[in-house]
């Protein structure tokens, strides 16, 4: 590694970005892009994965494009010459930005993936200087990948039309599968690898058993998170837009985000989220790409994801400026059963379908687990690691019995009702509800009928539940979601395997609030104090600059400066988050605040 590139780095990371050091990868990278090199980095959402692009683009010659993310409104605060090319310009507007990129008058150019496609555009690159190409959201290109878009396929062209262009591709989620592709796909066989561990510690893993799940929503949030900023992921738009009303009928400020609102209000909801404090959105899964909001202080799942990887990366919005967040989703038989269903009747093939139905079993699996949370997703991406602590089952730890008798007993009452009904109608059999449909089937004659009386309706959900994660019984599809043995469930009924499985209980309120890694302690009444005047003036200040508060400074860089209450513009200088530029903007101002 070439030292005095290094020492350019580094001094444009403290004066520019105003950041003590660099995290994880992020020099090594760095130097190997500016020295010239390709890069394939694999690092989770929240840990830096701009400036690993962004620098090289300030240290070499010409302007660094990138395609996907847009994070102009921040590097414009920070004194950097960039700008954006999208559908939302007038001609006017493009044409101007066209002649800056022409004229070399910019650093960083983030392109849209289906703009940076055109003909036009790429001879636009063609014919002026460029410092590298960086391309986000990398497992995108990958089709075996959760995420899969078209488009991406056609990004080799990059490649073949800018061969001596040092290239970067980026992704906070890729398994090695995932990752062969990206290389092979994006042409990028010389290219180095860079794979940082996924974890993110400050964020709170927690999964609770769906009961009510609107009012438990509201109560998370209400506990917890009052005024703070959260999204909201549901399955459909129609519940999308329920959850949002409901919220704001209870006093939350909720807006929905689906994508089948029209353009103009999404992009006004966009927007507000971006720049307001305290928002919650609820949303489809078509919200979050490109949304480089800070401080997302949670991400609640009123449905279950199809993957750990979609998992993954929607609780991986929250907390990327590293002080504690969570992650909290409700979950119930329903899901499973919906999900399959979804699977079944989706237009794939049956290659894509059994993908799809093993990446929902592992995320199943993730909801069932007595053991740590993060343990289980890392471990999915292929890394090991020890208990969190940071987690609800570490935090605490659920009791696990021995279930071999009321698995033995569910698995009869399946195959005595003759395998053709859904876990409802089994359940109220085995409890001994004399229902219609139980009648008039005979089933209130079978020797299954009320054997389970003594457990509640719910203690059975679970059960049939986790019979279903561990591949005892599954979802038929074909029949309205009749429960079916499996292959494994002769070894249980025979009583030849015995079945541990995890006690359920009410998602019990945690009054704790998670710390953060980086070992943010709380502040002292007084630095709190302080705290609120500087919030106060950053929200006066972004409105002044019309960009959203956190572009102006972080919240951990208002604590610490509350923290610290720095006296001078030196002592603000050493303050993590205060470059250069924000320095001579801001820096008079805030010391007169600390006074
Ligand atoms: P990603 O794209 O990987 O999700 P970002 O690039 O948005 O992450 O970075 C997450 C946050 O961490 C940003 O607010 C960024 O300014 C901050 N950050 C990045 N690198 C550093 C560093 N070396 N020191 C301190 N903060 C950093
Ligand atoms: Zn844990």
């Amino acid at each position: 590694m070439d030292p005095a590139l290094n020492n350019q780095a580094l001094a444009v990371l403290n004066e520019v970005f105003g950041y003590p050091a660099f995290r994880g990868h992020q020099a090594e990278v760095i130097a190997h892009l500016a020295g010239g090199g390709d890069a394939l980095v694999l690092m989770p959402t929240g840990s830096g994965k701009s400036l690993c692009y962004q620098i090289p683009a300030l240290l070499r010659d010409g302007v660094g494009v990138e395609q996907a993310c847009d994070q102009v409104a921040g590097l414009l605060e920070a004194g950097i010459k960039a700008s954006v090319l999208n559908s939302t310009l007038s001609w006017d507007e493009s044409d101007a930005i066209e002649k800056r990129l022409l004229a070399g008058d910019l650093d960083l150019l983030y392109v849209a993936p289906e703009r940076l496609l055109t003909p036009r555009c790429l001879d636009l690159l063609a014919a002026s200087r460029l410092a590298l190409l960086a391309i986000d959201e990398a497992h995108c290109v990958s089709q075996w990948g959760h995420d899969f878009r078209p488009e991406y396929l056609q990004l080799s062209v990059l490649q073949e039309r800018f061969p001596a262009v040092p290239r970067i591709a980026l992704t906070a989620t890729a398994d090695a599968q995932t990752r062969a592709e990206i290389l092979q796909r994006l042409e990028l066989g010389e290219a180095r690898v860079f794979v940082s561990s996924f974890d993110r510690p400050n964020i709170r893993y927690r999964i609770v058993e769906k009961d009510d799940a609107r009012r438990q929503l509201v109560d998370f949030v209400r506990a917890e998170h009052a005024g703070e900023a959260g999204i909201v992921y549901c399955l459909s738009r129609k519940k999308v837009e329920e959850t949002a009303a409901f919220l704001q009928s209870q006093g939350i400020a909720a807006m929905a985000y689906h994508a089948g609102m029209d353009g103009e209000t999404r992009r006004r909801h966009q927007e507000r989220f971006q720049r307001e404090d305290g928002l919650v959105m609820v949303a489809t899964i078509a919200f979050g790409m490109g949304i480089d909001k800070p401080d997302v202080r949670f991400v609640a799942h009123l449905d279950l994801p199809k993957s750990i990887e979609g998992y993954y990366q929607e609780t991986g919005r929250a907390g990327r400026d590293g002080l504690p967040a969570d992650a909290w989703m409700a979950y119930g038989l329903q899901d499973v059963v919906q999900l399959r269903r979804m699977i079944q009747e989706s237009e794939a093939g049956e290659a894509q379908k059994r993908i799809q139905a093993s990446k929902l079993d592992a995320m199943l699996g993730l909801c069932e687990t007595a053991e740590c949370r993060r343990v289980r997703l890392l471990g999915y991406f292929g890394e090991a690691a020890a208990p969190c602590g940071n987690c609800d089952t570490c935090l605490d730890p659920p009791a696990t019995f021995d279930g071999t008798l009321p698995a033995q007993q569910l698995l009869s009452c399946v195959y005595r009702t003759g395998q053709r009904f859904g876990a409802l109608h089994v359940i109220d059999v085995l409890r001994g509800e004399a229902t219609d449909k139980a009648t008039q089937r005979n089933h209130h004659q079978l020797s299954t009928f009320g054997i389970g009386r003594e457990r509640s309706e719910r203690e059975w959900r679970a059960i049939a539940r986790q019979c279903i994660a561990l591949g005892l019984l599954e979802v038929d599809h074909d029949a309205y979601g009749a429960l079916r043995l499996t292959a494994e469930s002769r070894a249980v009924l025979k009583g030849e395997r015995s079945v541990a499985l995890r006690a359920w209980r009410e998602g019990k309120r945690s009054a704790r609030r998670a710390r953060a890694a980086a070992g943010v302690a709380d502040l002292s009444v007084q630095a709190q104090e302080l705290f609120e005047r500087l919030r106060a003036w950053r929200l006066e200040a972004a409105r002044r600059h019309g960009v959203p508060a956190y572009v102006i400074f972080h919240d951990a860089t208002l604590r610490e400066i509350a923290r610290a209450r720095p006296s001078s513009l030196d002592g603000l200088r050493g303050i993590s988050g205060v470059g250069a530029r924000k320095l001579e903007a801001y820096g008079a101002e805030i010391i007169d605040l600390v006074r």
